[in-house]
């Protein structure tokens, strides 16, 4: 029988589950409401949340959902994912911590699970240029590698040296060159669907870190002074036709549109804000909005940057 969230009783499959990764001693966490770590604020219910705490428990972990036929999802920093308020049936697999930054020569590495920001201030510390533009970018190491993260002209995928990740189909641990990774404008073709980066390595250049740091505060004040504050899932949509879909949205009429809790920012038309009680519904029913408004006044089918589960 399939896993149904029913308001706290937990079935079958799903069960057994739980009871195996107790058994190993893996942190694990039943019905957690994703809006307490959402950068949205909103979402629904976790049924079974894992934190594996390194990567022979993240093995472990791969090998008990596919026993027990289970779905299954990853999350980072959660910056740009967001969970229906119906919740996520199966196991939620949280990478945070899949820590570790260290580095040699000109080369950073950093688990899944470390925060963007905290590499870049790790990369300026030792005069390693590279990160600034995508400073204030919140997100985990993992998550801004599958989303292939940018800003002002630069992306991940210009950072990366190699990848290793827990590959779903035989459970085992791969290296993989960028340069043979499908790395696009805010994804990487699925490549990651059924794979779970672990650790990630950075070709940086050697800089003074005076000036590393200028480049760093720089990117965060054009951030402050171009993005809301409110919780947000970042942009919403991809750009079209080479212009932000916010653009597109504003002229449609619909920036400040709010529904519920959820709010088309007065600062920038492509952010869904949480003014307060915002949920998952509500977003999405501003997302719908856009997406039938510029595709009517405008002739665009924008293109979602964000990933709805559940
Ligand atoms: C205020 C704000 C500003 C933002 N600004 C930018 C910006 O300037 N540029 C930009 O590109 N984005 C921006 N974003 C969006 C977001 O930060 C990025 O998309 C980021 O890469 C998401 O990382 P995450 O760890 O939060 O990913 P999540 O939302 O947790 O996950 C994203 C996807 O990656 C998958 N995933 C996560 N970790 C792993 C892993 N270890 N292995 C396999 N799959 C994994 C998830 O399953 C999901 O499909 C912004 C978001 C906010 C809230």
């Amino acid at each position: 029988m399939k896993n149904l969230l029913t308001g706290g009783i937990i079935f079958n499959n799903i069960k057994q589950a739980q009871t195996e990764f107790a058994n190993l001693g893996i942190l694990t966490r039943t019905n957690f409401p994703s809006n307490e770590f959402s950068l949205y604020c909103g979402g629904g219910l976790l049924e079974l949340v894992v934190c594996p705490t390194s990567v022979n428990q993240l093995i472990q972990i791969v090998n008990i959902i596919k026993k027990n036929s289970l779905d299954y999802l990853v999350i980072g920093a959660c910056g740009n994912t967001l969970i229906k308020d119906t919740g996520f049936s199966g196991v939620t697999i949280m990478t945070q911590y899949l820590k570790g930054i260290s580095h040699r020569n000109n080369t950073l590495y950093a688990g899944a699970g470390d925060k963007l920001n905290i590499l870049s201030k790790k990369a300026m510390s030792c005069g390693l240029s590279g990160f600034e533009p995508l400073t204030g970018i919140p997100a985990s190491v993992g998550g801004a590698c599958v989303m292939n993260a940018g800003a002002f002209g630069t992306e991940m995928s210009q950072l990366i040296k190699d990848i290793t990740y827990i590959d779903f189909f035989d459970s085992r641990l791969k290296k993989t060159f960028a340069g043979n990774l499908p790395f696009k404008y805010r994804h990487t073709n699925g490549f990651f669907d059924d794979k779970i980066i672990t650790s990630v390595s950075f070709k940086l250049t050697s800089d003074d870190t005076s000036k590393i740091k200028a480049r760093c505060i720089s990117a965060l004040e054009t951030r402050k002074l171009t993005q809301p504050s409110k919780p947000s899932l970042g942009c919403v949509f991809k750009k079209a036709k080479g212009i932000s879909a916010g653009y597109y949205i504003e002229k449609a009429g619909l920036k400040g549109f709010r529904i519920g809790g959820a709010q088309i920012s007065q600062m920038h038309a492509n952010f869904i804000v949480n003014t307060g009680n915002g949920n998952a519904s509500n977003y999405i029913r501003l997302v719908e909005i856009s997406e039938n408004q510029v595709l009517e006044k405008f002739n665009i089918k924008l293109e979602r940057e964000i990933i709805v589960k559940g």
